[in-house]
């Protein structure tokens, strides 16, 4: 598994983007709406930019090269010498147990989820907005990422059964294609009483996931002919998309679609509730603070009506019409 030539790997790591622009984004989005009142007038005045750095902690890695971000996106758990329930529960005991060369390979998305709720939870305490939105947003990313099967497990591309392009097709092609009619709704944010049991709640149920996802892709290709699969052009060669990998065909999307039976929908939806509960956690532990000091009352009051409008579109499971870069 880990045999790769360089530019494999390059390819890989700019394809597989987590969730996608447009599933990152719209998670953070949603994310506001499910904040108790208290705090969402705060994230509402800057929802545009908790929106926009969704995709921040991809584009360390993307754009700025950064070669320590990579393995915070994900955990290949079956590559591990023990088995999920008893890998070092929080950051301390991980670093006890584990070179960081072994995490550089097998990822540390769990402790990065944790270690990032520390940080916004101090941002809060200290009163620091800026740092607030970036952390609330990055914190975001994570926990989208924690809700997307692929990424806790080592065959995340598909690659060891024969699926390769499987992790951008569910997590990008799906969402492009049918996110608009989902229906983000969720509940209320709520209290974690034990952030670090959440976390590898999350990351278990996750996990549990990827075998489903892939034995329901395999079960669909097996049922479409091989030509079938993919997209062309008009001689016949097969479409790629910007990161070389092939297009898979609107009938192949639409059937795993189906056969998915609402999965990128609930696990979008989850990633939502996640995030709102780990905002609302760390905003609680921090005392409470009063988020609407931070703006100047003018802007406040400039966006009390498109938040009322908005709040009531979410109600109803819909965000305002995003742009997104497309990946495909
Ligand atoms: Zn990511």
């Amino acid at each position: 598994m880990k045999h790769f030539t360089i530019p494999f790997l390059l390819i890989l790591l700019l394809s597989l983007c987590s969730w996608g622009i447009w599933g990152h984004e719209h998670i953070n989005r949603a994310a506001v709406f499910a904040l108790p009142m208290q705090m969402r007038t705060f994230y509402y005045n800057h929802v545009d930019f908790i929106t926009v750095e969704s995709t921040g902690p991809d584009m360390k890695r993307s754009v700025y090269n950064d070669k320590s971000e990579g393995p915070k996106h994900y955990i290949d758990i079956e590559g591990f010498d023990r088995p999920l329930d008893s890998l070092p529960r929080t950051t301390a005991d991980k670093s006890k147990v584990y070179a960081d060369s072994t995490l550089q390979k097998l990822g540390s998305l769990p402790w990065q989820i944790q270690d990032m709720m520390a940080k916004l939870t101090k941002a809060f305490k200290d009163g620091h907005k800026s740092e607030i939105l970036l952390l609330s947003a990055d914190l975001a990313h994570y926990l989208g990422d924690a809700n997307m099967p692929l990424h806790t497990s080592l065959n995340y591309d598909g690659k060891l059964t024969g699926q390769p392009g499987v992790h951008s097709f569910w997590e990008s092609r799906l969402p492009e294609i049918f996110g608009n009619s989902y229906n983000l709704n969720t509940r209320e944010a709520k209290y974690i009483d034990d952030v670090t049991k959440e976390t590898w709640r999350i990351i278990k149920k996750s996990h549990q996931l990827a075998d489903t996802l892939l034995a329901i892709d395999r079960k669909v290709r097996a049922s479409m002919p091989e030509d079938k699969l993919y997209k062309k052009d008009d001689q016949g060669n097969q479409l790629k998309t910007k990161y070389n990998t092939p297009i898979q065909s609107d009938e192949y999307a639409n059937a795993f679609h189906t056969a998915l039976n609402g999965m990128v929908q609930e696990q979008m939806k989850t990633s939502i509730t996640a995030v709102a509960d780990f905002w609302y956690t760390a905003w609680v532990n921090a005392g409470k603070p009063d988020l609407n000091k931070l703006d100047d009352p003018e802007l406040t009051e400039q966006n009390k009506t498109p938040l009322e409008k908005d709040y009531e579109a979410w109600k109803k499971g819909k965000v305002v019409k995003l742009k997104t870069d497309s990946e495909y």
